[in-house]
């Protein structure tokens, strides 16, 4: 094994085993949380080190780096999950590669999206990213929808052709009530989640937690778990 490879695998293993345990701390099943390894910033190389070790679900925040490192593994069984602020122009490279959009935040993206995905011929699985931090009608700093947004958004995912409304996620606020109560902040997704499967049955992915509070997530009822730093290190730059 290779450094790099084998710095992997114990991180993974780390990572693993904090999973298992808040899984067994809630009551949950090891199998109801599925881990997304955050590889932006992080070479192809790691991407492939990573899929070797068994992980099936990565994440980007950037297309312009992004799109480069998909191509590169088009050859992998790998699921690539775009979480980051993203720009319409931006829309018709992600839609090529993309299997999830988590940060679906604005009906302008929806359509977008869902003209790129009609005309790429893929079906794009999209979350309602939520900014628990936002006022009424407002966007968060780092992208969201405020809760009152996300009934109208889901309705117009779920009406978009070539789009499939998979459910909510969010970033835990560092700012405004939430800040620094990471699990209250996570419960009140799960409620915003239980609110949307009445319209939306299938739409039962929550996505939230990360290296730091993951925990947490899991602890509320989160689906999946965004892990950036604890699987590749710090991250060499901002990102
Ligand atoms: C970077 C990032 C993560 C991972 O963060 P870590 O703290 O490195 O685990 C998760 N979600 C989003 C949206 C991110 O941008």
């Amino acid at each position: 094994m290779t450094d790099r490879r084998t710095e992997l695998a114990a991180n993974l293993a780390k990572v693993e085993e904090r999973i298992a345990a808040a899984c067994a701390a809630a009551g949950r099943k090891r199998e109801e949380v599925t881990l997304i390894v955050v590889t932006k910033t992080y070479p192809a190389s790691d991407v492939r080190l990573l899929h070797e070790l068994g992980v099936r679900h990565v994440a980007e925040n950037r297309d312009q780096d992004a799109a480069p490192k998909a191509a590169a593994c088009a050859d992998l069984n790998l699921h690539w999950h775009f979480v980051g602020q993203l720009q319409t122009n931006k829309v018709r490279s992600v839609a090529g590669y993309a299997d999830v959009v988590q940060s679906v935040d604005r009906l302008k993206l929806v359509s977008a999206l869902s003209a790129a995905a009609v005309r790429a011929e893929r079906e794009l699985g999209c979350l309602v990213q939520v900014a628990l931090d936002a006022e009424s009608q407002q966007q968060g700093a780092r992208g969201g929808v405020a809760p009152d947004g996300v009934e109208g958004l889901a309705a117009a995912i779920a009406d978009s052709p070539g789009l499939r409304l998979d459910g909510l996620m969010t970033v835990a606020p560092l700012a405004g009530p939430y800040a620094g109560r990471q699990q209250a902040a996570f419960e009140r997704l799960m409620e915003l989640s239980s609110g949307l499967r009445v319209a939306h049955p299938a739409a039962n992915m929550v996505s939230a937690g990360m290296s730091a509070d993951l925990e947490q997530a899991v602890a509320a009822g989160a689906t999946h778990v965004r892990v950036g730093t604890a699987v590749l290190g710090v991250r060499p730059r901002l990102g």
